[in-house]
């Protein structure tokens, strides 16, 4: 797999109820910070931002094509 990331993400705030189940889910993809509040690492991989943004029990996480802006997941 390539080390570069080929997708990126958007965390709706408004959505986002601070379960932190993404960063369980996919910690080096994710991690909260001291607000609770989900923050998506640089390094992340396609498949950790995928697996945290599936692991989203309100659906707060829309994974994109960064290079096309093309909606990935849901
Ligand atoms: S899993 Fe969803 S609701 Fe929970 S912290 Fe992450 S983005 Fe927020």
């Amino acid at each position: 797999m390539s080390a570069s990331p080929r997708l990126s993400v958007r965390i709706d705030r408004k959505v986002c109820v601070g379960t932190s189940n993404c960063a369980e889910e996919a910690p080096r993809a994710y991690e909260m910070d001291d607000h609770a509040s989900p923050h998506a690492r640089l390094d992340a991989t396609d498949d950790d931002l995928l697996k945290g943004a599936e692991a989203c029990p309100v659906g707060a996480i829309t994974v994109v094509d960064a290079t096309t802006g093309k909606q990935v997941y849901p």
